[in-house]
């Protein structure tokens, strides 16, 4: 990939030389907006699958009930996640951070097989860049048609177009953004809270801040997130080999280019199979011509293969001119099987070896957690103390937290020294996904133990056996 980017040359930015700038000019050129011609096509179809598939996923999701609460919540003030019949605490970071690397080793081994598929199709900047492109198309018309309305003069047409498509693109935006807070505070009460005018300051603030995001990075920056401020993409080529499937065009067939009639004889007239049509650069997402070889602006979307494949289908020439190919592929005139052969490579063999052991540990994991979590504190108020009886006292706070979907009833014993008791000794009752603190007394006859501080361990149980946690503390002995 290294080679072909480095020969390429990006289509529309380019420095402007100092001179230029001296000279009345910016120091860079200024941007041009893009405006992609819609496109019919195997890969247009999948891009729209993802489309509805992801967003069905996002909005409906905190809709979805699980129980008699939210399937999907993470309750931040509460500290507590709930996803479908799990409940989560803080420490079960862990499990958090098992799911971010799965996902960070999936985005390699996808992008050592096949490229930048997550750009191409499920990106949500790529997502929303598509829907707000659709609502744009639907409202000012076609991609001429819309390249018109932007040159021309004002007009009241102009003007209610687009005030119109700003409405829409807004009312999208600030659903994504309710929608958003939805994960975070559970979504039926927002609504309540929003038609009662009754939302807090904080959930307005992040309604607002994620909905104009999405309304300036998919109706103004759009391809501009893709080129400068996403990392992924300068990145990306270290994960590349000469067996990754990209976009490619086929210059060697395609080449001369040259325009021509349906009926002619292109061979004879020393022409190869690009018509020069360019209309794989009027359907690219991000201005690209793909001609110019692999540019670190190619999202890997496909759309000019769609294009590419209507005009050689016009022109009754085999499809394929510009196609998902390897280097290698390329290079050798590879079969398809050949360049398939090639996934089974060392790379990708890691990558799915660590992804499908990292991924059943984690699932294991989650299989044989104990639903049960217990934090000891020790009451710094009152360290040891001689309490009636003549017993030796030290004071413990438990923070018992019910990680099931029912009412608990936990036991908690203690051990570690010779006649260490409980007190008070009655089972602790903890609402479903509830955590409760509770105050408990330790309590060892007095000249039983030597002074200094022991180890002792809390053994905490559920009534009906189904989890038991120990927790490890001190009890100390004054002299
Ligand atoms: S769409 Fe195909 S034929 Fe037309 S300019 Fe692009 S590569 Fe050439
Ligand atoms: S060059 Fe083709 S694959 Fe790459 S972004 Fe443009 S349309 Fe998509």
């Amino acid at each position: 990939m290294k080679d072909a980017a480095s020969a390429s040359t990006p289509v529309r930015r380019r420095v402007i030389p100092i001179a230029a700038a001296q000279s009345g000019g910016g120091l860079f050129a200024a941007h041009q907006k893009v405006y992609p011609r819609t496109v019919r096509g195997v890969f247009a179809r999948w891009r729209w699958a993802m489309v509805f598939l992801t967003q069905l996923v996002f909005y409906g999701l905190p809709w979805l009930e699980w129980g008699q609460r939210q399937a999907v919540l993470f309750d931040l003030g509460a500290r507590r996640f709930y996803i479908l019949g799990l409940v989560l605490y803080p420490q079960d970071l862990i499990y958090l951070t098992g799911l971010l690397v799965i996902s960070a080793l999936s985005l390699f081994l996808f992008t050592a097989v096949a490229g930048r598929l997550w750009c191409g199709y499920a990106c949500p900047q790529t997502v929303y860049t598509e829907i707000f492109l659709w609502v744009e198309h639907k409202i000012e018309g076609n991609r001429i048609a819309r390249m018109r309305l932007d040159e021309g003069d004002f007009s009241l047409e102009k003007l209610v177009k687009k005030w119109f498509k700003h409405i829409v693109w807004l009312g999208i935006a600030l659903w994504t953004g309710f929608t958003f807070v939805g994960y975070f505070t559970p979504i039926r009460e927002l609504g309540l809270e929003f038609l009662q005018t009754r939302m807090s300051s904080w959930e307005v603030f992040w309604v607002f801040f994620y909905g104009f995001a999405t309304y300036g990075n998919a109706g103004f920056m759009r391809e501009q997130v893709c080129m400068y401020m996403c990392p992924y993409a300068r990145f990306q080529s270290a994960m590349f080999d000469r067996d990754t499937l990209i976009v490619s065009y086929d210059s060697e067939r395609g080449e001369p280019r040259g325009v021509r009639s349906k009926s002619s004889n292109a061979r004879a007239q020393g022409l190869g199979d690009c018509i020069d049509c360019s209309l794989c650069v009027q359907v690219c997402p991000t201005g690209i011509d793909i001609r110019k070889g692999l540019q670190y602006e190619c999202i890997g979307c496909g759309l000019c293969v769609d294009a590419c494949n209507t005009v050689m289908d016009r022109m009754a020439t085999p499809r394929g001119l510009i196609r998902y190919a390897t280097q290698n592929g390329m290079a050798g005139h590879w079969t398809p099987r050949q360049v398939l052969r090639r996934v089974q490579r060392p790379r990708v063999l890691i990558y799915t070896g660590l992804l499908a052991a990292l991924t059943m540990g984690v699932l294991a994991s989650l299989v044989v957690r104990t639903p049960l979590k217990v934090d000891v504190v020790r009451d710094r108020a009152s360290l040891a103390r001689i309490v009636d009886g003549g017993q030796l006292e030290n004071v413990y706070r438990l923070q018992i937290m019910n990680a099931t979907e029912q009412v608990q009833r936990y036991r908690i014993e203690a051990r570690g020294l010779e006649g260490l008791s409980v007190s008070p000794p009655d089972p602790v009752e903890v609402g479903s996904a509830q955590s409760r603190w509770v105050a408990v007394r330790l309590q060892l006859p007095y000249g039983s133990a030597t002074a200094g501080s022991h180890v002792v361990h809390f053994d905490v149980r559920s009534a009906d056996g189904s989890a038991q946690v120990s927790e490890k503390a001190t009890f100390l002995v004054p002299r």
